[in-house]
């Protein structure tokens, strides 16, 4: 798949005038389109509802934009438990799959009403203790262990993974949560993350939807929602097809229509958690080229590091780079693209053949609206960056502002010691 940039040369060259480097901006209309389409995708299915992972892009104004598809919200901390609320989305709206849970966290999530997906049995009791019973409506995430399979092909290892409860745990679990009031059972596993394949979500929901059918069996509970969570990629490299969302749904349908229709299970509601899919090819991170540098590589010192964007340095991911202006130029040069960072993996290309670049250039950075901005750190005393949005219109809105020095100084309230401090 070509990667085209969503912005053009001269958008950005005015866009910067009013905006320094480094941003991130998201393309309303793409996020709006993707969004219609994924919803069409699971039409067939009545109940269908996707929460959005706020961790991916934890911006209140992307949330809002989502919530105009019937989006709810996934959420794993308290802050962004206190977003959802914020902006009201209602209780149901919102999916509590955390892990690791602070006891306030449960008892801030069941007090907002939220559906509280538990990632192992002992929160059953955490849980009643912090909201003082437990909700009629509650969630049980599921790892089958071993390794995740698609035609033979390790996708993932789950019995590797931090996440869930096994299969004997679960069916314990629901017979707990029964008897303590619970009326509204759902199911919840995320086993491969980043799949760029149709199969991925219709291989799993076979799984959940089969386990819902031993649960039926053994214990007389019916599920009611299964929570697909995330897990549907995109093609960060340019020889990646890309997911057809629609085949996905589809896929899911025909394991519903065979494993849960026979048993009787006929309006069980498909819950998504998706966080990289809605966002992630809608958002770009803009940088200008400020230093060139000739010694044992070639290589372009750029204005943003990876404190703007994580991925590479954390897990040497690919992302694409366009030099604006130059889309059409031969990928004649090969640079190693850098941050300003003291740590030498801050390196947003290693040995990537790009059009020649001069100072002054400004780099699209492709697919950072997802796990972009929202990995963002301080390190090196690095400021966190502005994100902007490019409305339909064209137009542009600022929809967070960048850190200023008072920003990052501000956790130091004590004036004694940062007396002198010139803000
Ligand atoms: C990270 C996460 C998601 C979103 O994952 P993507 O790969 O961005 O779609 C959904 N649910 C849970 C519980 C997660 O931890």
């Amino acid at each position: 798949m070509k990667k085209r940039p969503f912005v053009t040369k001269e958008q950005l060259e005015t866009i910067t005038q009013q905006y320094p480097t480094p941003f991130h901006i998201y393309d309303e209309a793409g996020i709006r389109k993707n969004a219609e389409r994924l919803k069409q995708a699971f039409a067939w299915n009545p109940g269908f509802r996707e929460y959005f992972a706020v961790k991916a892009t934890p911006n209140p104004y992307i949330l809002n934009i989502l919530k105009e598809y019937d989006c709810g919200t996934d959420c794993s901390s308290m802050t962004e438990l206190m977003m959802s609320k914020a902006l009201n989305f209602p209780g149901d709206h919102i999916m509590f799959s955390s892990n690791d849970t602070p006891a306030e966290e449960f008892s801030y999530a069941a007090k907002i009403g939220a559906v509280i997906n538990l990632d192992d049995i002992t929160h059953i009791e955490m849980l009643e203790q912090a909201a003082g019973s437990i909700p009629e409506t509650i969630c049980c995430r599921f790892n089958p262990g071993g390794n995740f399979e698609i035609h033979n092909q390790i996708m993932d290892n789950p019995g590797q993974a931090k996440y869930g409860m096994t299969e004997p745990q679960i069916l314990e679990a629901f017979r707990i949560l029964q008897q303590k009031g619970a009326r509204h059972f759902g199911l919840h596993a995320f086993l491969a993350s980043n799949t760029v394949t149709n199969e991925y979500y219709p291989t799993l929901a076979g799984e959940l939807f089969k386990l819902a059918a031993r649960i039926l069996k053994e214990t007389g509970i019916r599920v009611e929602f299964i929570n697909l969570s995330g897990g549907i990629g995109i093609p960060y490299r340019p020889d990646q097809e890309e997911n057809d969302i629609m085949a996905i749904g589809a896929g899911v349908r025909a394991q519903y229509e065979q494993i849960l229709v026979p048993c009787g299970l006929t309006d069980v509601k498909i819950y998504t958690e998706l966080g990289r899919f809605m966002l992630a090819p809608y958002g770009h991170l803009i940088t200008r080229v400020i230093h060139e540098k000739h010694t044992h590589k070639e290589y372009i010192g750029v204005d943003a590091c990876a404190v703007n964007l994580m991925r590479p340095a954390m897990y040497g991911a690919y992302h694409h780079i366009t030099v604006a202006g130059k889309e059409d130029q031969p990928c004649d040069h090969v640079y190693d693209v850098t941050g300003s960072l003291c740590e030498n993996n801050d390196k947003f290309a290693i040995d990537r053949p790009l059009p020649e670049i001069e100072i002054g250039d400004l780099l699209i950075i492709h697919d950072t609206g997802a796990h972009g901005f929202s990995m963002g750190y301080n390190y090196n005393g690095k400021l966190r960056s502005a994100e902007l949005l490019l409305h339909e219109d064209g137009s542009v809105q600022m929809i967070r502002r960048a850190e200023t020095p008072k920003d990052y100084f501000a956790t130091f309230d004590f004036s004694d010691i940062l007396n002198g401090l010139d803000l």
